[in-house]
């Protein structure tokens, strides 16, 4: 299935199943990696040419999820740049403490990268129409597993919220 097919699948309503849209890419998928502490996620090129998505197993599951869509989005966009892969510290930069230090993904891209992670993670509509219902940025960021903080953001990027 492509990537819009697999988007469209699995946000009906949320939370929006980010593990179903990367395994249906084929990405492997370790939401239990054994990372460095200041490490949030990666994404590596396996031998057998397949990527594998990592988060890191003692960060929170609203967390790991929405880093699990920013190595996502290098996946998508920066798969020229990835080589054998990339690490995202806690901000989301890569970084040298990791198992790679991937100087080609630049602060543009982790831009990018955190913009589609809340695009997909809180779809537009989806957001609003919650919204309406509930103005709360705290039972929404439950509602859609995402960080309360990543949810007043995203609602200040809609115009919800001031
Ligand atoms: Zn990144």
């Amino acid at each position: 299935m492509t990537l819009l097919d697999l988007i469209e699948e699995n946000s009906v309503s949320p939370p929006v199943n980010v593990e179903a849209i990367i395994r249906g890419l084929g990405i492997e998928l370790n939401k239990k990696a054994e990372l460095d502490a200041g490490i949030a996620g990666e994404i590596a090129r396996l031998d057998s040419g397949k990527y594998r998505i990592s988060a890191n197993k003692d960060d929170h599951y609203f967390r790991q999820r929405f880093t699990l869509a920013h190595e996502l989005a290098h996946f998508v966009f920066h798969r020229d740049l990835i080589g054998d892969g990339v690490d995202d510290d806690k901000l989301y930069r890569s970084t040298e403490g990791g198992n790679f230090y991937n100087t080609k993904i630049k602060k543009q891209h982790e831009t990018e990268a955190n913009r589609f992670a809340a695009v997909i993670l809180m779809p537009k509509d989806l957001v609003i129409a919650a919204f309406e219902r509930q103005p709360d940025v705290k039972a929404l960021a439950k509602d859609f597993q995402v960080s309360p903080a990543a949810m007043e953001i995203r609602l200040r990027g809609l115009g919800s919220i001031n």
